[in-house]
């Protein structure tokens, strides 16, 4: 199967084609066809599967003919994260170049002056969070019923971060004849209902969740001493093939303890997690991004969503509370064909996490010695010549294939809203007790996005990706 396939018009081929991809995904295989003939969509897809495009597309060819007018755009995207709608909105500008589409993006952080002169130009696709795009419709400033086309996108993590009685507002809010695209990694029963309330005769597709389907991420257990934890990752780093890796940790405290440390071993590391700026963030990513880098030590909530391509190696300093972490973290490698490494660490702690990790993605997980970790990994074929270990610099550079620099930072809880547990899971004092995913009460099982980093306003100056051209 092909593109050319799917019954999408010559512009948008062409673009996919100069984007370098040349055959669709399941979900976008699946997808593609059903939305062009104007049908809503169930999609049970996470990130890494191609999903985005899978809507993306289409929408650009349905959204190609008419106009749009001031405050009323033609079709809506949520997206629970800024990180997120920007990644989207990246992809309309690589889709959409050879069309006259205009696109606003409504995401907290970013200057309200210039979204709202965009809105009030009139746009043909709006992306925004929740609840930014709730703050401006209760002001007047924008106007729902020309939404023809609704994207909800996550919407398992819009559950995690109390988004979907915003969301059923919204829905609400748009007529009634429309097309409604749903997408989510999980269909716990809340979203299922939300499904069945707001979409209509939907077709459901279900593809496989990269990180249990992937046979590119080769992933090992690697038992571990708690107090040897350090210098069994120093040894790994100099001995695997590390040409680049992200390390992820549970605390913010165990991140930049362990950046220091690895600084001071000679190894070239740089830290993200909540408690860094944004403007920093983002220079932070630049330098892994160039290669200035090659090793990121990074909390889930900041790295969470990160598109980076030539990542050969994930570890999982801690190994982490909640399954579906496990599967975001190490689908930071292997990403877009190429093949990568996860190594988790696991002590007697553990066990739980790891069973949880196993459940979900319905496979286990071989364990192995460091050293035995070290020798049965398989190569990592795309990544660029072999690396250079620990202290010098490497030959590789990660390509950062979409502009991500920032932390999926939740929109401010809005008024209405419940408090969120005041404690920020990164600096939990011991280790909560973590049913699996499907089972976990929806409010308790996020909680770490709040303390990550400021909500409004970027520390440093809107970075380029943000200042599209609305009319482009
Ligand atoms: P997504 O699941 O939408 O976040 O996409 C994951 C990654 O797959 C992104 O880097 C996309 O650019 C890439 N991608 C999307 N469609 C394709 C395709 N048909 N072939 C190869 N890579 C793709």
């Amino acid at each position: 199967m092909t593109f050319a396939d799917l019954g999408l018009s010559d512009e948008l081929l062409r673009a996919v084609t100069e984007s370098g991809y040349d055959t669709p995904t399941p979900i976008q295989a699946q997808a593609i066809p059903s939305v062009l003939m104007m049908r809503d969509i169930i999609g049970i897809a996470q990130t890494g599967t191609g999903k985005t495009a899978s809507f993306v597309l289409p929408m650009i060819d349905i959204l190609a003919h008419g106009r749009s007018r001031a405050r009323m755009p033609r079709s809506l995207i949520l997206e629970p994260t800024r990180e997120l709608a920007a990644q989207v909105a990246e992809n309309f500008e690589k889709y959409g170049k050879y069309h006259k589409l205009s696109m606003a993006l409504l995401i907290g952080g970013v200057s309200m002056g210039d979204q709202l002169a965009a809105l009030e130009k009139g746009v043909d696709v709006l992306i925004a969070t929740p609840g930014r795009l709730m703050d401006l419709f209760g002001r007047g400033k924008i106007m729902l019923n020309g939404c023809s086309m609704l994207v909800i996108d996550e919407a398992d993590r819009m559950l995690d971060m109390g988004f979907i009685p915003d969301i059923e507002e919204i829905c609400t809010k748009l007529p009634a004849q429309r097309q409604t695209l749903l997408f989510s990694a999980t269909m716990p029963p809340v979203i299922k209902k939300l499904a069945d309330k707001f979409l209509s005769n939907p077709k459901s597709i279900e593809v496989a969740r990269p990180a249990s389907a992937s046979i590119n991420i080769t992933q090992r257990l690697v038992k571990v001493d708690s107090r040897k934890k350090r210098d069994t990752l120093s040894k790994m780093l100099r001995e695997a093939d590390v040409t680049s890796a992200v390390i992820f940790c549970n605390r913010k405290t165990t991140v930049r303890d362990l950046n220091k440390s690895l600084q001071r071993d000679g190894f070239k590391s740089g830290e993200i997690h909540g408690d860094i700026d944004q403007g920093s963030r983002i220079a932070e990513l630049e330098r892994f991004r160039a290669g200035t880098v090659n090793i990121l030590v990074a909390s889930d909530v900041a790295a969470r969503g990160l598109d980076i391509k030539g990542v050969s190696h994930v570890f999982n300093y801690d190994a982490p509370w909640h399954p579906d972490d496990y599967v975001h973290r190490i689908g930071r490698t292997g990403r877009a064909g190429a093949s990568g490494v996860a190594y988790t660490f696991v002590t007697e702690a553990d066990a739980e996490a790891i069973d949880n990790i196993q459940k979900l993605i319905g496979t286990k997980i071989e364990v192995v010695g460091a050293a035995q970790a070290i020798a049965s990994a398989e190569p990592v074929e795309e990544a660029a010549p072999r690396a250079p270990r620990g202290r010098k610099p490497r030959a590789a550079k990660p390509v950062v294939e979409t502009p991500v620099a920032e932390e999926p930072a939740a929109e401010k809880p809005r008024a209405a809203r419940p408090p969120r547990a005041q404690t920020s899971r990164e600096e939990a004092p011991a280790r909560p007790a973590v049913a699996p995913r499907a089972e976990a009460p929806a409010r308790q099982r996020r909680n770490d996005h709040q303390d990550d980093g400021p909500d409004e306003g970027w520390n440093g100056p809107v970075p380029e990706f943000l200042n599209f051209g609305f009319d482009a």
